[in-house]
């Protein structure tokens, strides 16, 4: 299989299983979005669902978040990692978008990559989910389902992921791609103990074919193997006849 007949076996699978794939995360509109992806660095976004609403209640709008204290934010973030530098950021984040771009949230990925505690993921994320514009935010579980699948060959950073991904995606589904694999690598292909035997992907990936495959023939051979052995056994075991005493010859 080719690389480009990889990529659209996966294509045309996740079109028929997953063809309304979005973001986990609960927002109402793009100050919220960036909010609860800013929270979700290194952290669930089960977790970030659960500490959305109530800033979101207090803060409604960067006006709001960009007047907080420390003091006074910190408290809902306590339970999310990092919750120092998060409050710090979000601070920080408002009062930016407040200072240099009026109150509205950017749109494109060099502004957003301008505010604190946002990076190319990040703002990936955000232009992604909100304009569908054609950017691979690269996380953990895109970066190894890539890898995996066969998607990705000796990438090993998460820019050279988004590039080799880029390549061969089709600009209007590069958008939705990113939730195929975000999703795919949180509930099938697991960082421990790949899902295989629940998976759709196995005729086209690379792990399964050179890994999985490989260990299960090794498995069946050693069951055989196994079964084949108490015969042996038995025979091995089996007392020895003795051997006939000859008698002195005369002489
Ligand atoms: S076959 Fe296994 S390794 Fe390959 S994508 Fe599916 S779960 Fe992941």
């Amino acid at each position: 299989m080719t690389r480009k007949e990889r990529f659209d076996f996966v294509i045309h699978y996740f079109q028929e299983h997953a063809p309304n794939a979005e973001t986990e995360l609960l927002y109402d509109n793009p100050y919220q979005l960036l909010v609860a992806v800013i929270l979700s660095a290194q952290c669930t976004d089960k977790r970030v669902n659960m500490t959305t609403p109530a800033i979101f209640e207090h803060y409604p709008d960067t006006k709001h978040l960009a007047k907080a204290t420390f003091d006074k934010l910190f408290p809902f973030i306590r339970s999310i990692s990092y919750p120092n530098n998060k409050t710090k950021h979000l601070i920080g984040m408002a009062q930016m978008v407040e200072k240099e771009f009026g109150g509205e949230i950017p749109h494109t990925v060099e502004e957003l990559v301008q505010l604190p505690g946002v990076g190319r993921k990040t703002a990936n994320v955000i232009t992604s989910v909100i304009d569908k514009q054609p950017n691979m935010a690269v996380d953990t579980h895109v970066f190894r389902v890539s890898a995996r699948i066969g998607l990705t060959v000796k990438a090993t950073t998460p820019l050279a992921t988004e590039k080799q991904l880029l390549q061969f995606i089709p600009e209007d589904l590069v958008h939705i791609a990113h939730h195929w694999l975000i999703l795919h690598g949180r509930y099938i292909c697991v960082a421990r103990n790949p899902k295989c035997s629940e998976c759709g992907l196995k005729p086209a990936c690379k792990y399964y074919q050179n890994v999985v495959m490989k260990e299960e023939i090794k498995a069946l051979n050693e069951k055989r193997r196994q079964s084949a052995a108490p015969a042996k056994e038995v025979k091995a075991s089996a007392p020895k006849k003795k051997a006939p005493v000859k008698k002195a010859a005369k002489n």
